[in-house]
């Protein structure tokens, strides 16, 4: 049992939507934070915050983290009792090219929702001037959750708007998100039309073309021609996502993003180190509303491990018998939970060290040792792991 007082921040990094509401929810439930971003952090009390710097490494266990930051403020040591991780993901405008010289008929989302919302100072007085607008989804590569309910929100907004006729092309749409299959009931209720494309293994490919006069989209069903075109946005893991993970001895799932998968991990956003909470678009594919649940859910984690003020070990931990380590480093490079470590530790001996809090009991290092020196405390080690 280790205390974990309330005193002791939780920090947040990133500055998205998720690490926003994480900041302000854990600030709620009384908690010190430190906010970790690119932008200007807004001052609240109990949060210090530290703009423009970045985490380099994160030593020690839950309930006692020293988190070393660097940046325009130069290298920090900060100690922290747990983390969430909230840094977001990248996104970028996706628009096919060679579909004709009507390139001004061809918009991302972002640029059609700020036509829609801009008041019109010169042109045409009338609104609704776009007679036919056409979306499409799914062009090229499958679109994720998030940028595809911002294209509905926006199908929406333009029918409302400029009362044109909107149609909405789709390979394969995403609803199993909060919020989704409602909103596409209200856009079919509101007249906008979903066609699917490419459904069958028959299926002619889809076309594009964009011309001085209009644009237009042919699939096996038909030619549909209208005034303006609009794609969603790309996005992907930030480019720095590799690094953040080494920093913090987590891993990289095989789509680039944070990975919470754990065997024994069943709630996302837990990561394989005790103590590090993943939050928002930097692991999961999510809609802004889905993103600000994953951080209530982070948040909630957090109070679960910190709350009672008090940190319990996991019943079954690892222990080593510092006479018999050879310091070979296997251990600390194969725990899947940095919870060994081969440093001077008790005793001042030079010694494979289990870090109490952070052990998860898998026994990986047990069965990985070459001389045996690692065995379960108070535990028999398994006939299938000796
Ligand atoms: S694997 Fe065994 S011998 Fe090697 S550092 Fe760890 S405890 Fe020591
Ligand atoms: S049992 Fe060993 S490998 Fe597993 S979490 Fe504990 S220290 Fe790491």
């Amino acid at each position: 049992m280790s205390k974990a007082s309330r005193s002791l921040p939780v920090m947040v990094l990133g500055d998205s939507l998720a690490a926003r509401v994480a900041l302000i929810e854990m600030g709620d439930l009384g908690y010190a934070t430190q906010w970790v971003g690119d932008q200007n952090a807004q001052p609240a009390p109990s949060r210090e915050t530290f703009p423009g710097q970045r985490l380099t490494a994160l030593k020690g266990q839950v309930g006692s983290f020293q988190a070393q930051l660097d940046g325009p403020a130069g290298a920090q040591s900060v100690q922290t009792a747990a983390l969430i991780v909230a840094t977001g993901n990248e996104r970028r405008p996706a628009l096919p090219t060679d579909i004709g010289p009507g390139e001004h008929r061809i918009l991302t989302i972002s640029k059609l929702l700020e036509r829609i919302e801009t008041p019109r100072t010169s042109g045409q007085v009338m609104e609704h001037v776009h007679q036919r607008v056409l979306l499409v989804l799914d062009w090229e590569t499958k679109t994720p959750r998030q940028t595809a309910y911002e294209l509905l929100e926006t199908s929406q907004r333009a029918r409302e708007r400029w009362r044109c006729e909107v149609y909405v092309f789709y390979l394969d749409l995403i609803v199993d998100a909060p919020g989704i299959e409602a909103l596409t009931r209200d856009l079919r209720e509101a007249g906008i039309v979903f066609c699917r494309y490419g459904a069958g293994p028959d299926c002619p490919t889809p076309t594009l073309s964009a011309d001085m006069d209009g644009v237009s989209f042919a699939f096996e069903e038909g030619q549909v021609s209208g005034d303006l075109l609009a794609f969603p946005d790309e996005v992907a893991p930030r480019t720095d996502t590799a690094e953040l993970a080494q920093a913090l001895n987590i891993r990289v799932g095989e789509d680039g993003y944070l990975q919470d998968v754990n065997i024994r991990h069943y709630r996302l956003g837990i990561s394989s180190r005790r103590g590090v909470f993943l939050a928002g678009r930097c692991h999961a594919d999510q809609t802004d509303t889905a993103a600000h649940d994953d951080a209530l859910q982070a948040v909630a984690n957090v109070d679960a491990l910190l709350g009672s003020g008090t940190i319990a070990r996991n019943p079954v931990i690892a222990r080593v018998d510092m006479e018999k380590c050879v310091r070979c480093l296997t251990c600390e490079r194969s725990c899947p939970h940095a919870a060994i470590l081969v440093e001077v530790a008790d005793q001042d001996v030079l010694a494979a060290h289990v870090l109490e809090l952070a052990c998860e009991g898998c026994g990986t290092c047990i069965s990985n040792c070459p001389v045996r020196a690692i065995s379960f405390v108070d535990q028999p080690i398994p006939a299938w792991m000796a």
